[in-house]
């Protein structure tokens, strides 16, 4: 993922110069720290700490689509066994 942030004071150029992942173990969450530095030319130099975060799918994960359908499957076949 490529991401390019301006400084929140002046609007100039601002590279990204740490981050810290806090989620990268949870499924299904993604949180960053990042740390910038606004390095545009006569900027105010500002050093800050911006977020990223996941937020919702758009498509869910294939493979949940996929298991979803299953267990529809399964609950209608068992309404079917019971006659209902
Ligand atoms: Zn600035």
């Amino acid at each position: 993922m490529s991401v390019r942030v301006k400084c929140p004071r002046c609007k100039g150029k601002a590279i990204i110069t740490n981050s810290n992942d806090l989620a990268k173990d949870i499924k299904d969450v993604f949180y960053k720290e990042l740390y910038v530095q606004c390095v545009e030319k006569d900027g105010c130099g500002a050093r800050a700490v911006f977020g990223m975060e996941f937020k919702h799918y758009i498509n869910p994960p294939q493979t949940d689509v996929v298991s979803m359908a299953r267990k529809i499957l399964e609950q209608q076949e068992q309404l079917n066994i019971k006659g209902v």
